[in-house]
């Protein structure tokens, strides 16, 4: 048997097997592509094993990772995915994390979890063992599989139920040494987002059950991404979830041939201040109270259309029930969505109340104000609201509207909440430049936590004066599997995957038009030979297929560069550079094809040392 170099990936030996069709239940390119470019199967709904060449991809994708942490001084290290129920039964996570969490008994009825995430095995390693504010501060790392049971897994890697991560996790003994460091992992997880070659934004974001209140979301740019996020060129961005934006409302002023007028024109012309501190000769100055017909009109959108008013004249009202089943009324910029997660943070226990429900608390669905509300309705509105001189509301009447109603004249609000969900074009909090909307998929987070999890868990270690303290912690999640998936969204055309160099399988193929024949055979042997001992990292198609199958499967798999030996080329003396990313071919020497490539790849790969 020839000896054969093994190092050069011979795509007649490896296990490929590239498919024609998308799989059937492919919503994104990431999960279609990567499946016909044999690097993912599928095994159960969000559960995938990886083929070789998505191997290679992933691995590459860790030692990005892993460079960066280990850059910062994170240490690596490998912890247990199994966790015994005890420790999360400690921190109080094992009810509140709900049914994400995977959990089972071991035959002698102990619970364990899991992994989703290692706050509390973390936290009980270094309990007893790092004691000292001399061994501080410490940052901890590993990349592991995750298990949550999420209700929805789909879009292949992007949602899955097990998936890998890398989850660091800090100890300081101050919280600026915390806010270093958590400085330090943003810059690392720039430069990762950067080295996978992703256009993202670190946006402002919600800590969610993991807890702590200083946190941001790193967001690879995306269309099938399932973060809404709002930027502006002033460098603000949030995750719409979150983001605080000035909405303006608009005034609808049916006096004057119903102008609607821009609140903050209003604001700056009359200098109007807000509702309940003291404006009342702008309140004295609001006509009175109109009634207005509106016939069958119960929707936002309708009313704006009857008015011929934008929706942001308008005031939508949305009723709910609290904790304690108290009727609550809810009023918001007619042109905005409430976020549940909003009226979560605003400690506003929110159901909405069924038609049915509606009914029997003398609700009326459709015209609802704060006007005449059945008493005892705690009115709460959004603190938008709290600028505008007056509302156009419901009557509580069917087929009746109110316009004029001035709160503190007309109604009262017995609580402001930030409960709106910005959307594009609500102005900047910072600069007041028009917000920019845009699609995100999460590949990152990183918190600080504070002492919730050592509190809870009784770590502590000893400051310089022999006292004990908790240890102030950070946490920083990185989706391994998740970014890999958001590489390919960001960079495929209809032919298949396009890699960027610092991730690609290999950095070329080196593309065999013909097999058996003793002058493209040894050609095209001895440039893929060539390269590897330049430590380029080289596949050689030397499969018995035809031409066009095997260009189509470069195409999809992605190699950022592919060789065309052929028999009509060697004879002038010519092979063919095709560069993926750009479609670009170009015929070049034999001769100097392999220094070719070489110094392309060499000037890419310098650009991250
Ligand atoms: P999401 O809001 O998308 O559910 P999360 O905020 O719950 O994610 P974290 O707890 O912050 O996720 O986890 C850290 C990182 O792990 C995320 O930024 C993401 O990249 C990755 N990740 C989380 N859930 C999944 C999942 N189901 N599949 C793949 N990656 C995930
Ligand atoms: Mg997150």
């Amino acid at each position: 048997m020839p000896w054969i170099d093994a190092r050069i990936l011979r795509l007649s030996q490896l296990y490929a097997p590239t498919l024609k069709e998308d799989p059937v239940d492919a919503e994104v390119a990431s999960h279609r592509l990567l499946t016909r470019a044999a690097m993912l199967r599928k095994v159960a709904a969000g559960v995938y094993s990886f083929l070789p060449l998505g191997l290679k991809v992933l691995h590459k994708v860790e030692q990005i990772v892993r460079e960066e942490q280990n850059r910062i001084g994170a240490q690596e290290m490998l912890m247990s995915i199994i966790q015994p129920a005890e420790l999360w039964h400690e921190s109080g996570r094992w009810d509140v994390y709900g049914p994400e969490l995977m959990s089972f008994e071991d035959r002698h009825g102990h619970g364990f979890a899991l992994s989703p995430t290692q706050e509390e095995l973390i936290t009980a390693i270094v309990r007893n063992e790092l004691r000292s504010y001399r061994e501080l501060p410490k940052s901890l790392y590993h990349i592991q599989w995750k298990y949550r049971d999420e209700i929805r897994p789909r879009f292949g890697l992007l949602r899955g139920r097990e998936f890998i991560m890398k989850d660091a996790y800090s100890f300081h003994d101050s919280p600026q040494s915390l806010q270093d460091h958590y400085d330090e992992q943003s810059r690392a997880y720039g430069r990762i987002c950067d080295r996978l070659g992703l256009d993202w934004r670190s946006v402002e974001a919600d800590s969610g059950q993991i807890g702590g209140k200083v946190t941001r979301e790193f967001m690879a740019l995306a269309a099938s991404g399932e973060a809404e996020i709002l930027h502006c060129t002033c460098g603000f961005a949030a995750n719409a979830e979150v983001a605080t934006a000035g909405l303006a409302p608009e005034v609808y002023d049916p006096n004057d041939a119903g102008t609607v007028r821009d609140i903050n024109e209003l604001q700056t012309q009359n200098s109007y201040n807000p509702v309940g501190t003291g404006a009342s000769t702008e309140v004295e100055s609001i006509p009175d109270l109109l009634k207005v017909h509106t016939p069958g009109i119960a929707t936002i959108v309708a009313l704006a259309d009857f008015l011929d008013i934008s929706e942001k004249a308008t005031v939508k009202a949305l009723a709910g029930r609290d904790s304690q089943g108290q009727v609550t009324v809810l009023f918001l910029p007619g042109s905005h969505e409430a976020g549940d997660l909003k009226l979560h943070n605003a400690l506003l226990d929110f159901e909405l109340m069924s038609d049915e429900e509606m009914r029997s608390a003398h609700l009326t669905k459709g015209f609802m104000g704060p006007v005449g509300l059945p008493d005892g309705t705690r009115i709460v509105a959004d603190i938008s609201l709290k600028n505008m001189p007056y509302w156009l509301v419901g009557a509580n009447e069917p087929d009746y509207h109110l316009a004029y109603a001035a709160c503190g004249r007309d109604f009262s609000v017995d609580a402001w909440v930030d409960s709106a969900t910005a959307q594009p074009g609500d102005s900047c909090p910072y600069c007041g430049m028009p917000l920019v909307g845009a699609r995100g998929i999460e590949v990152g987070q990183v918190f600080q936590l504070g002492t919730k999890y050592s509190e809870a868990m009784n770590a502590r270690y000893m400051d310089e004066d022999g006292v004990e303290k908790p240890f102030i912690m950070g946490c920083y999640g990185w989706g391994v599997t998740r970014s890999l998936a958001a590489v390919v969204e960001q960079h495929n055309d209809e032919a298949g995957i396009i890699w960027p160099l610092s991730v690609a399988p290999a950095e070329v193929v080196v593309i065999m038009l013909t097999t058996a024949d003793d002058v493209v055979q040894p050609a095209a042997e001895h440039v893929a030979e060539q390269l590897v001992e330049l430590g380029i990292e080289v596949a050689l198609d030397d499969r018995d297929e035809r031409a066009g199958v095997k260009f189509n499967d470069a195409d999809l798999i992605g190699w950022p560069y592919q060789l065309v030996v052929g028999k009509r080329g060697l004879a002038t003396g010519i092979v063919e550079l095709k560069v993926r990313a750009t479609g670009e071919r170009n015929d070049v020497a034999l001769s100097d094809c392999v220094s070719i490539v070489a110094d392309l790849i060499c000037e890419q790969r310098r650009r991250y040392l």
